[in-house]
């Protein structure tokens, strides 16, 4: 059997990212590609709703240093000061039933991903402008401005290492975003793995300007 592709998926909190990836699973399906996301192990405790192994496998502090001197961990890294990592075990046992996994992670995995999988295809998408991030962060407005403050710093650094990605998609209007996370896929199925990494020029310059001293 033909083996799966590995598929790395970044973007800063309010890019749209988790929408997206939840979507483009049963759309991959309908054309005949299995694609997994990846359930990923946290320390951070869950949310309202989040189910222990279906959003996270939820664990503690203790389980998860276990787990890294273990080898059990593809990748792990801190974020937003809590533990984050992608099992190594699952992760190679879809890979290997040739389902294609996505992995929603962070720049800092994504690097870790890149070092031991080098065919491993990085994706991050962007939102059409900053100020549009910005409002989309602002939700219902329910927070102060200091948390929006604070959210866009955190999003400006994920941001800033974009470059980093083979493919990217601006997530301006959801169903085009969608449509060409798809064709992604589609075309490194048919072997095509050309990156396609143009950003609409004036919102490389905006970015490039906000891109911060890290990486
Ligand atoms: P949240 O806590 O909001 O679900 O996720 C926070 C951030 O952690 C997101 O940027 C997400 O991509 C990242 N993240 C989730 N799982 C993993 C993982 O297994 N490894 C890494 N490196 N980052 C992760």
């Amino acid at each position: 059997m033909t083996r799966g592709n590995l598929y790395v998926v970044s973007a800063p909190s309010g890019g749209g990212k988790t929408s997206l990836t939840r979507a483009l699973v049963p759309l991959l399906a309908e054309q005949g590609i299995r694609a997994v996301i990846s359930v990923s192990y946290t320390t951070r405790a869950p949310r309202p709703g989040e189910q222990d192994g279906v959003h996270y496998h939820f664990v503690t502090e203790q389980r998860f240093v276990e787990m890294i001197e273990h080898g059990d961990f593809f990748e792990h890294a801190h974020v937003f000061g809590r533990r984050y990592g992608t099992g190594r075990a699952k992760t190679e046992e879809l890979l290997a039933e040739g389902a294609d996994v996505i992995l929603d992670i962070d720049w800092q995995g994504g690097r870790q991903v890149r070092a031991l999988a080098p065919d491993a295809q990085g994706i991050f998408i962007l939102p059409p402008s900053l100020a549009e991030l910005e409002r989309r962060l602002r939700g219902r407005g329910q927070d102060s401005d200091e948390v929006i403050a604070g959210r866009m710093r955190e999003a400006q650094d994920e941001i800033s290492h974009f470059d980093e990605y083979g493919h990217l998609v601006v997530n301006e209007v959801f169903d085009r975003a969608l449509a060409e996370l798809a064709a992604i896929f589609s075309r490194v199925r048919q072997g095509d793995r050309t990156p396609r990494n143009a950003v609409p020029a004036g919102l490389t310059t905006e970015l490039l300007a906000k891109k911060g001293p890290i990486g």
